[in-house]
């Protein structure tokens, strides 16, 4: 494929480098050696948060920046990571799966604020169904919410998008977690689990 140079400002930098690279590799290309707000360059850590805005649109978009590739006339704005809202519990703490959906609002109370804005939607670099995701897990159905955070990665985006402050990263990583924690093992992992136990099967090298 052939290169082609293109510029762009970066955190009001002006930078020229290869079309071929993604945002974070042209800005060192161009001199700067960011290491703040960069981390796997593999879109999975959700570190590299930034705003776009492309030539002829008015849109501002929130991406990955190792995901985005650098265009010209791009206008980019690293966002700084913002420390997420304690929401302190501890799953063995719950005796059992109904105490989960009795004490969802002690532990997240600004779930109960959500304007159903889509602001978290707009924001998420992952096309999570955010939004709904939280709606679900306000109506206890923490399985279903937690399936639809598999992939997020943890950029808080969202809770930076929400006037309401709250965290869905953070509601997503409960109802998984809740899931988890009162799900039952499949009958045969237990099953050779035990075997496991009784020395039926030698793990040998
Ligand atoms: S749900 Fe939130 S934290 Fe997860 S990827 Fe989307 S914006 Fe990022
Ligand atoms: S941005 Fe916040 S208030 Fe708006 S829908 Fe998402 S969680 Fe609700």
């Amino acid at each position: 494929m052939v290169k082609k140079m293109v510029s762009a400002k970066i955190n009001g930098h002006a930078v020229t480098a290869p079309d071929s690279m993604n945002i974070i590799q042209a800005y060192w290309h161009a001199g700067f050696p960011r290491i703040s707000g960069v981390g796997c360059l593999e879109g999975v850590c959700g570190s590299c948060r930034v705003m776009v805005r492309r030539v002829d649109s008015g849109k501002v978009t929130a991406e990955l920046a190792c995901q985005t590739m650098i265009e010209e006339g791009m206008q980019v704005q690293f966002l700084s990571f913002q420390t997420p809202k304690q929401h302190t519990y501890r799953l063995a703490d719950f005796k059992n799966s109904w105490d989960v959906q009795s004490q969802f609002f002690d532990i997240f109370p600004e779930v109960s604020h959500c304007r159903h804005c889509g602001g978290c939607d707009v924001v998420c670099p992952k096309d999570i169904d955010v939004e709904n995701g939280v709606g679900l897990a306000a109506m206890g159905r923490f399985r279903e919410a937690g399936e639809l955070f598999v992939e997020c990665v943890m950029c808080n985006l969202c809770k930076s998008g929400c006037p309401e402050q709250i965290a869905p990263n953070q509601v997503g990583l409960f109802a998984r977690r809740v899931t988890a924690y009162f799900h039952i093992r499949p009958s045969n992992l237990i099953n050779r689990l035990e075997a496991i136990r009784r020395g039926e099967f030698r793990i040998t090298r």
